[in-house]
């Protein structure tokens, strides 16, 4: 969502499948009124015949991926995918329910509503592209291209898409206290600027079924197929010349390259063909004097196409775009061929997701917070709640010892990651102050109106916070999310009740799993302050350097140490990870997995620990570990994921990891030469 503009990408511990394309396994599903239940350590996920020491993943996960295959709407399956979706058939109990009960409370009524006109599908078809039409009408009729350049502006604050670049609100790099304005790179239709560029022939493939992809929308919406056809051709010229300009994936890892923090009369002498003023004022924010610019070069390839490029394909590349962000609540036509290259050719997702869970997911995501109240207090017990805070408190203090103990920290720096970390904020399962949608209204019957409304209500929302003190108790996730984050303008773990479910977190079962589980997950979020981006981040928030020269070398140094070994790891067919875009969620997985041990023993250190079926505690605590990180992927998600994703595959997020801890080795017995065991090993914590 444009609105959701944010500088750093908090760090995620998985990064989500774009929404529409989530999906359900073959069997009918129905509605849950109950969780299912599986256990923090299955044994039935094992695959004994594997050794441990020779290939940890397959030892733990060889069972649950034999027995677990991909569903043919989805394009990769693991645990954390398999809870979502029981996250998910749960949700979709509660909406029928409040879809249908009597005497609602204007939460029901809202949640209910939204999803029952979701489910109308009927009425949504009979519609077609009528719902959309003003917005096409609307920019057919602009007179000229001083009037297109100036409707971007409205366009952008009441129409879903992204319009050659995004804005929104943010927080201020430099001063975490603050939320500013924000213009970045954006416009594009495929996933990343190297889509555009790469000369490959899986590359130039992609972009002919994009091309098919763009001409079927527009021909959707009632354009001849040649006209469609020639669109398509300055779409592709107008988008290739943006993907030029944006930065990259790993360019943007270093925040600095995205903090331009000017006036607003600086960015209308840089890119002076918009009227910056007009266009913050179409937003709803007046009296903006400074903004920051993320990529200012990008803005002058933007200025260059918007003087340059013809009337009538300008034209045609505003329309694409706020068709193909409306597709997914237009009829089916629109829906399928979204489907069929976002999901089908860039996933290799086989089936169109059932018409509930896509419904689910647009509530969750439009009124997430009313909607997490139901779940928070059917699935999240006050003392699943109260056990999870208090072992975030004890992986937090494992890391204060372990920054203590560090050899090659000066006294200085070592002073700072102990404020630092001494700061971090601990949100655990649900805001403390739940978001008020009392001015959004939800309508039964108008489907596409209420995904307007409610992109809308965000939007403002959003923008209403430039100038505004920040809000730190405000979340990036809903209450049923299966994910957590970091944030490091915030400082603060969150870890949202959908994420803390048995398997992942299960409160029938002992320490070792749950502590090599969970807990590491809390030291994955914990270490990403202090991974290559949040040790740039001072304990405020702030965008700082507060490491000496020589700690700052023996951290890359370390670093270092990582990226080589992942760089050896094979993706699919000669596709290497790019370990410089994964070494940030890499460090966090080796910080957090280490840890979460040493808080783990000293949670424990008071009880007499005995082997469970055949395994030591030890070795129940890595299997918990490992056990998290089981999956099957597609082989076209697989190549999209190198591309794209900053986390590192499944197998390398545990052999990659307890290679490099000794505690593993001994656990297992595993002696030098054994795959499993490096000669030499990273260490960053
Ligand atoms: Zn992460």
């Amino acid at each position: 969502m444009k609105s959701h503009l944010t500088l750093f990408s908090a760090c995620f511990l998985l990064t989500m499948a774009a929404s529409a394309q989530q999906v359900t396994p073959a069997p009918a599903a129905q509605p849950l009124t109950a969780m299912p239940y599986s256990p923090s350590l299955d044994l039935t996920s094992l695959d004994r015949s594997v050794n441990p020491c020779n290939d940890f993943y397959r030892f733990s996960c060889g069972g649950w991926m034999k027995n677990n295959p991909i569903p043919a709407d989805q394009p990769r399956w693991d645990v954390y995918a398999k809870l979502a979706n029981e996250n998910l058939q749960f949700l979709w109990g509660i909406l029928e329910a409040d879809a249908k009960a009597s005497n609602r409370t204007s939460a029901q009524q809202m949640v209910g509503d939204y999803f029952s006109s979701c489910m109308d599908t009927a009425s949504i078809d009979k519609l077609g592209a009528a719902p959309i039409k003003p917005t096409l009408s609307a920019i057919d009729a602009l007179p000229d291209r001083r009037a297109l350049i100036a409707y971007l502006g409205p366009l952008n604050r009441k129409t879903r898409g992204s319009f050659f670049f995004n804005s929104g609100s943010t927080q201020d790099p430099g001063d975490s206290n603050s939320v500013i304005a924000e213009i970045g790179a954006g416009g594009l239709g495929l996933p990343d600027r190297d889509y555009y560029l790469k000369t490959d022939a899986k590359s130039e493939e992609t972009r002919k079924a994009y091309l098919a992809y763009v001409q079927q929308i527009l021909t959707l919406a009632g354009e001849s197929s040649a006209q469609a056809q020639r669109d398509a051709a300055a779409i592709m010229r107008i988008e290739t010349n943006l993907a030029k300009a944006s930065l990259t994936r790993v360019e943007r890892r270093d925040p600095y390259k995205q903090y331009h923090k000017m006036t607003v009369a600086q960015l209308s002498a840089d890119s002076p063909v918009i009227n910056w003023p007009d266009y913050l004022r179409a937003q709803g924010v007046a009296n903006v004097s400074t903004l920051n610019v993320a990529q200012p070069a990008f803005q002058k390839a933007v200025d260059h196409a918007l003087t340059t490029e013809p009337l009538d394909d300008l034209k045609a590349y505003l329309r694409f775009h706020a068709l193909t962000a409306a597709a997914t609540s237009l009829s089916s036509p629109f829906e399928n061929a979204y489907f069929d290259f976002y999901s089908r050719h860039l996933r290799g997702t086989q089936q169109k997701p059932p018409r509930w869970k896509t419904c689910v997911r647009q509530v969750d995501r439009s009124l997430g917070e009313l909607l997490g109240q139901e779940f928070v207090a059917r699935t999240f017990a006050p003392d699943t709640k109260q056990k999870t805070v208090l072992m975030t408190d004890q992986i937090e203090d494992a890391m204060k010892s372990e920054i203590e103990h560090l050899d090659w920290m000066s006294p200085a720096t070592r002073q700072e990651a102990l404020r630092k970390l001494h700061t971090v904020r601990n949100k655990i399962g649900y805001p403390d102050k739940w978001r008020d949608y009392s001015k959004l209204e939800i309508k039964a019957g108008d489907h596409f109106g209420n995904t307007v409304r409610a992109a809308d209500f965000e939007a403002a929302r959003d923008w209403a916070k430039v100038g505004k003190p920040v809000d730190r108790d405000e979340w990036d996730m809903t209450p049923p999310t299966v994910n957590a984050y970091y944030n490091p303008q915030m400082n603060d773990v969150n870890f949202p009740a959908g994420v803390l479910q048995p398997p992942l977190y299960d409160p029938k079962s002992d320490d070792a799993p749950n502590y090599g589980d969970t807990g590491s997950t809390i030291g994955h979020e914990l270490t990403h302050g202090f991974d290559d981006e949040g040790r740039q981040f001072d304990a405020q928030g702030n965008l700082k350097d507060w490491w000496t020269k020589e700690d700052a070398k023996g951290f890359e140094d370390r670093i270092n140490c990582l990226r080589d070994q992942f760089a050896t790891y094979v993706v699919v067919d000669d596709i290497h990870i790019n370990s410089k875009l994964t070494s940030g969620e890499d460090v966090a997985d080796l910080g957090g997995t280490l840890i979460a041990y040493i808080a783990w023993k000293k949670a424990t250190e008071a009880q007499r620990l005995a082997p469970v079926d055949g395994f030591t505690p030890d070795q129940r605590f890595f299997i918990g570990f490992a056990q998290w990180a089981c999956e099957n992927t597609r082989e076209a998600n697989s190549r999209l994921q190198a591309a794209t994703d900053p986390h590192s595959p499944g197998f390398a997020r545990i052999n990659g990891i307890v290679t490099n801890l000794p505690e593993f080795a001994t656990a297992f017995g595993c002696k030098a030469g054994q795959p499993m065991v490096k000669a030499q090993v990273c260490k960053v914590w």
